[in-house]
């Protein structure tokens, strides 16, 4: 069934307000089962809101106006939708003892136009409004469904959430529910990841797959449309299976806000094990991530910021001579620091974080050049990537792939 969205309102051509009405109501009717093929603006002007409803009304089975409700001059979407379906306007007897009471309680005069907002279109279902004055409607003529919603966000969401819902489940075929999951993979670039999964993707129909490149990871979106929750799961399952048999080797978790730190602080607490850091380049930022997690002290008793040579001396007990004689940006001295950063905080693991984020590289190597290392209870692991981004991306990289390790 197909949806789309008419934002109505000159500010929102004019830019002085962002249409984050129609994001939000895109991902309402996508989850809810609806297709969105078009979104559109258009100023207060009732010869191109006619035009935009007639090529609206020809293509989708439901036409979702917001904005242009209120009392004011420039509030002609009543006008223009009752015009375009040739209905007249009449009162909505309760939306009019709504506004009415509203003027009363609050001792307010009461003017002519006020009454405007308890206007709907003759036939039409109105939706009341708790949250505001102007009732919203939902009318329908042959095969083609109009919903008008007031333009203030917090109205229209209320009214959405609320009389809207009930509305929309009536016309949707066998009740279609959308379940989606989502899927987080690190040390893989979205293209690679895409190439990989090229035929799942190019054959998709339902469940359907969406990439999303994300700061050094990949985010998978899978979305089954689906008559019950337990019949999506078990697309959902299927489908998972396939791309784990690609690329499970990447994946790290489930989540649309999941992070690598959540990941790394809930594996410690299950082991029962600890974790320091020593980092460099990051200045700390891998530290704040992982105190970001309430309840990591019982992993992360704390750690290192060794950001100049001298301070990784002074700080894990080594020499600078001895430091600068081999150069600092190499395996053996990552390894070397987080050997020491265990011993010295005496966790079961250590992560260490040196490299080059730029602006200018160093000792000939170029920007971008991470060392990275885990001393776990038994071995010490390595690894050495360089990353061709920004400053910004190099360090979220060093800190992700650094907390990767643990996961090896
Ligand atoms: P009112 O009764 O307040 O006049 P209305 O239904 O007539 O409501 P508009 O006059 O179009 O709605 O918009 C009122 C306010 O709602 C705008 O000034 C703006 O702050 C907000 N608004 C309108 N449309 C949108 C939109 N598409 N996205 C975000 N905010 C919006
Ligand atoms: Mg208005």
């Amino acid at each position: 069934m197909k949806a789309e969205i008419i934002a109505v309102g000159t500010e929102i051509l004019l830019g002085q307000i962002v249409n984050t009405n129609a994001a939000y109501l895109s991902q309402y009717l996508t989850n809810l089962g609806f297709d969105i093929y078009h979104q559109e603006v258009v100023g207060d002007n009732e010869e191109r809101l006619l035009k935009v409803l007639d090529e609206a009304s020809k293509r989708s089975d439901l036409v979702v106006v917001c904005g242009g409700l209120g009392p004011t001059e420039d509030d002609l979407t009543k006008q223009t939708v009752a015009k375009y379906v040739g209905k007249p306007l009449v009162y909505d007897e309760e939306a009019l003892a709504h506004v009415i009471d509203f003027f009363k309680y609050s001792k307010k005069p009461m003017t002519e136009n006020n009454k405007q907002q308890a206007l709907t279109i003759e036939g039409a279902k109105t939706i009341q409004n708790n949250a505001g004055l102007a009732c919203g409607l939902f009318y329908e003529k042959k095969r083609t469904r109009y919903l008008l919603l007031p333009g203030p966000p917090s109205e229209m969401k209320a009214m959405a959430e609320d009389g809207v819902t009930p509305l929309l489940r009536e016309i949707l075929p066998n009740h279609t529910k959308l379940v989606s999951r989502y899927l987080r993979f690190i040390g893989i670039g979205e293209s690679r990841l895409v190439t990989y999964l090229k035929e799942l993707i190019d054959n998709q129909t339902n469940p359907t797959i969406a990439p999303y490149a994300k700061s050094n990871e990949v985010m998978l979106r899978i979305t089954a449309k689906c008559e019950s929750e337990e019949q999506g799961n078990q697309m959902l399952d299927v489908m998972e299976k396939e791309i784990n048999q690609l690329v499970g080797g990447y994946f790290y978790g489930y989540g649309e806000n999941l992070t690598m730190e959540e990941v790394v602080v809930s594996l410690l607490k299950e082991k029962q094990q600890t974790l320091t850091v020593v980092e460099g380049l990051t200045g700390g930022l891998c530290q704040n991530r992982l105190t970001d997690i309430p309840g990591s002290s019982s992993v992360y008793p704390g750690g290192f910021i060794t950001y100049s040579t001298k301070s990784k001396a002074d700080l894990l007990g080594l020499s600078v001579e001895e430091l600068e004689s081999k150069g600092v940006y190499n395996q053996q001295t990552v390894e070397q620091l987080a050997i020491q950063g265990s011993n010295r905080m005496k966790t079961d693991y250590a992560l260490a974080i040196i490299g080059i984020a730029g602006p200018t590289n160093e000792e000939d190597q170029p920007v971008g050049t991470l060392y990275l290392a885990l001393k776990t209870p038994t071995t010490v692991l390595s690894e050495t990537m360089i990353i061709n981004r920004e400053r910004d991306y190099i360090r979220d990289g060093a800190v992700k792939h650094a907390f990767n390790l643990l996961r090896k």
